[in-house]
């Protein structure tokens, strides 16, 4: 290690590469924010004045290629994705950030390991404790950075997860409203739906 190196550590998250970027819900402004110690790429896609600006409505959002790529019916991420973009479009502003933590942060191979221990009738928390990993290892330090990096003062966050407002605010993200974010579920992926509220404290009603 070089001094200078010891003198001024690499920040945790830079601002790497921004363009425009039309999308059905309209056009947003695409920002690529790199963890230098990583490589992993972040994405802010947002609109409206940002800076300075209160009540923004966020959606704080991870990766999920097997949802969001190849359609999986295990999940509802893709579904949860698709309306928050529709619902931050359609706000004077906001931002949704895709960070990259796939499998609820513990990767993809993991989760489709997860995903084996499910086939033979594990739910997705135990799965993930006999594979040795936490329920959720999600980390919210990148989004409460990005929001930071945006100006935004504060959130209403579009989520059924508590967990994922008191991480936030835990890191200094003033998050006055939780607005309820809820997709249909089917019958593929109701026993993980089923998990997330009961066993993982995510706020939705059951008849849905
Ligand atoms: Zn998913």
């Amino acid at each position: 290690m070089t001094v200078s190196s010891l003198a001024r550590p690499e920040p945790p998250l830079e601002r790497y590469a921004e363009a425009k970027l039309p999308t059905p819900h309209g056009l947003f402004q695409l920002r690529v924010y790199r963890e230098p110690a990583t490589g992993l790429e972040h994405v802010a896609l947002f609109h409206g004045t940002l800076t300075g600006a209160e009540d923004v409505l966020v959606r704080v959002h991870s990766e999920c290629l097997t949802g969001e790529v190849l359609h999986s019916l295990r999940c509802d991420c893709r579904e949860q994705l698709e309306l928050a973009l529709e619902r931050v479009g359609a706000a004077e502003c906001g931002v949704v950030l895709y960070l990259r933590q796939e499998g609820r942060g513990i990767g993809l191979g993991n989760k489709v390991r997860a995903y084996a221990l499910q086939d033979e009738g594990m739910d997705t928390v135990d799965a993930n404790r006999a594979l040795g990993f936490p329920d959720d290892a999600r980390d919210y330090a990148i989004a409460a950075h990005m929001l930071r990096d945006l100006g935004v003062q504060s959130v209403r966050l579009l989520t059924n997860n508590p967990d994922k407002v008191t991480g936030l605010q835990r890191l200094g993200v003033r998050v006055n409203e939780r607005l309820p974010h809820t997709v249909p579920s089917h019958e593929l992926n109701r026993g993980y739906m089923d998990a997330k509220r009961v066993r993982m404290g995510h706020d939705f009603p059951t008849d849905l």
